[in-house]
């Protein structure tokens, strides 16, 4: 009874909205039961990205919509930690992730430089692949460092991509190479464009000698094209 009491004294005097589509939602519900649903319908297996420029095989749980974008979106300029977690629950539970990562296979999520870390306070990228090796049963390494700080990728143009990359990522100290070498390794990002921030990463895990490389990411946003 007071509890009630107190829960309509509180969505009175501080309404809460849902973070996409700004619905009244009750206190500290991040989503409303009608985006809830709709996300969870957009989120499915792992399926084969065909326009990145990687040199190996890029998957993801869902392709462009505007609900999966701006739920993405959210997250990282909101941010809200919240919402991401939402996010990766439904990944975990739609995602059909065992499909795709073996037991042996270990998730590295595309890490974030410590500037931005501090300013977010989290990297979606890291909480999405520890939720996702729970769910698949394997291992989770953040085994990459972003070493220099680079501009947002979607910031850059076609030709300022690479350069704006280049030597941003290296493997981290102290790691026992032995449990990466001859592994299937598997990096995570939450959303995969042109894919150049992936093929950067594989690139720095060269020194880990994995025996196959592959991407997974919730969502595969459109290739940005010069005006
Ligand atoms: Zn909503």
């Amino acid at each position: 009874m007071l509890k009630s009491i107190l829960k309509r004294f509180v969505a009175v005097f501080l309404p809460f909205r849902c973070h996409a589509c700004s619905e009244v939602t009750d206190f500290g519900v991040v989503l409303c039961d009608s985006c809830l649903t709709k996300l969870s319908a957009l989120i499915g297996p792992p399926q084969l990205v065909e326009d990145v420029v990687c040199s190996f095989p890029v998957y993801t749980l869902s392709s462009y919509d505007s609900l999966m974008s701006d739920i993405i979106r959210i997250v990282k300029y909101r941010p809200s930690l919240k919402l991401l977690i939402l996010l990766a629950e439904q990944c975990q539970k739609r995602g059909r992730l065992k499909t795709l990562v073996g037991v042996d296979d270990i998730l590295i999520p595309v890490p974030m430089h410590s500037d931005r870390l501090l300013r977010r306070g989290f990297n979606q990228a890291e909480l999405l692949a520890e939720k996702f090796a729970f769910a698949a049963g394997c291992k989770f390494s953040p085994a990459l460092e972003r070493i220099r700080a680079t501009r947002p990728q979607a910031d850059c143009d076609e030709n300022d991509r690479q350069n704006n990359l280049e030597g941003a990522f290296a493997v981290g100290h102290g790691l026992i190479l032995e449990m990466f070498a001859g592994r299937h390794l598997i990096l995570v990002d939450d959303v995969v464009t042109t894919g150049s921030t992936l093929q950067k990463c594989c690139e720095a895990l060269q020194p880990l000698r994995p025996a196959k490389v592959s991407a997974l990411a919730v969502s595969h946003s459109f290739r940005r094209t010069a005006p």
